[in-house]
């Protein structure tokens, strides 16, 4: 069996190896380095998959997401509603730019932001929601959009994960992921759905003024060569990277098939294991069904329901299974983020799969063999024997 790995990206840059190098070797010979052609092609190549408007490729997805909220005006005090259960990007850019941030529970079955925590956490001085399509599924737009409309606030989607994946609205709608709110935001670092070689990003909005306003925000607050008329940032995506990006982007679908086959394998293995609860599709899907393209699977993630979730990290590490605990604590506990305002009885469910969930190995080269060999192992372990 072939060594397995929690992300194994050589795979993919094998089969891409020459139109790599050579749009690499190029680069260095013309030495457009910075804003180069790849990534104006990069850009519209994006824009056009997605059917957005504008995609203004950045630094980083933490950078998209801060720039996505200083485009749209968003003012020290103001609250953003944001999950408890994510990476600390979301709620970091918050803090940085002196926002509040208002943490709340998320859904016990999707991972994702909870509707009614949210509606609870609005006040007068709510500002913007920021759902994470946690995993590579949509949290609730249909419903995070009409709270929004009814509440007159600004949604960014935290799309680091979910890049690729459709969501399918209660109207028989199918939009991409990231191009239903305001804005939204994406990482393309290594190991996301659609990696570079080093750091990316990239900020997607339908709105023609918002979308002029970022492009000025990237390139330090200047629309007129050296007339800096706001306060901007300098955050580029480089064209070595959007050379990369623009090899994978025509696979992505592909990609995220495999990921798909790999979540629908491991799903058919754990089927009817009491102590193991699968990862839930939502989005009129119901299951992992040969044409569901709502969940593109960033991690797999199992909840272990009977307290052997840290023993069965340890045995699978033993056993040269990787793994992954996404996320260990609640970002409402962290130093940087705990708060006297939050009620540990408003978290239940972030409390509970923190202890509960485990991410397996997740890519799109594993093998039937390596997927028999981890979901046995699991299996054993959880079940005592
Ligand atoms: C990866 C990630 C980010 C940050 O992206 P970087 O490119 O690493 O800055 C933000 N939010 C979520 C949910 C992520 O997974």
């Amino acid at each position: 069996m072939r060594k397995i790995q929690m992300v194994d990206l050589n795979g993919q840059y094998q089969s891409i190896k020459e139109q790599i190098n050579s749009s690499i070797a190029n680069i260095l010979e013309t030495s457009a380095y910075v804003n180069g052609p790849e990534v104006h092609a990069f850009q519209k190549e994006l824009e056009e998959y997605l059917g957005v408007k504008h995609v203004i490729p950045c630094a980083n997805g933490t950078d998209a997401l801060q720039i996505a909220m200083m485009g749209l005006g968003l003012q020290p005090g103001d609250e953003v509603i944001t999950a408890d259960f994510t990476f600390a990007a979301t709620v970091e850019v918050i803090a940085l730019l002196q926002l509040t941030p208002v943490l709340v529970d998320v859904d016990r079955d999707t991972f994702n932001i909870d509707i009614e925590a949210v509606e609870r956490a609005i006040t007068p001085k709510t500002k913007a929601i920021v759902p994470v399509h946690l995993f590579g599924q949509c949290a609730n737009m249909d419903a995070i959009m009409a709270l929004a409309k009814k509440h007159d606030l600004f949604v960014i989607e935290d799309n680091a994960q979910a890049i690729g994946a459709y969501y399918k609205g209660g109207d028989g709608s199918k939009q991409k992921a990231g191009t239903i709110g305001h804005v939204g935001a994406t990482s393309f670092f290594p190991s996301k759905n659609l990696g570079c070689y080093g750091d990316g990003g990239a900020i997607f909005t339908n709105d023609d003024d918002l979308a002029h306003t970022i492009r000025g925000i990237v390139n330090h607050g200047m629309y007129e060569r050296y007339h800096h008329d706001v306060v901007g940032v300098n955050s580029r995506l480089d064209s070595i990277q959007a050379a990369v990006l623009r090899a994978k982007l025509p696979l992505l679908d592909s990609y995220c098939e495999a990921r798909r086959k790999a979540a629908r394998a491991y799903s058919k293995a754990f089927d009817g294991q009491e102590n193991i609860i699968v990862p839930v599709t939502v989005n009129n899907c119901g299951e992992i069904c040969d044409t569901c393209d709502c969940h593109v699977f960033h991690q797999y993630t199992l909840r272990i329901t009977n307290g052997k979730r840290d023993t069965l990290v340890a045995h699978l590490g033993e056993n040269q299974i990787p793994c992954g605990v996404y996320y260990p604590i609640p970002l409402h506990k962290q130093k940087a983020y705990a708060d006297s305002r939050y009620d540990e009885a408003d978290f239940p469910v972030t409390n509970q799969l923190v202890k509960e969930v485990i991410s397996l190995p997740m890519h799109t080269e594993l093998d039937e063999e390596q997927i028999d060999f981890i979901t046995q192992t699991v299996i054993r372990f959880v079940n005592g024997e």
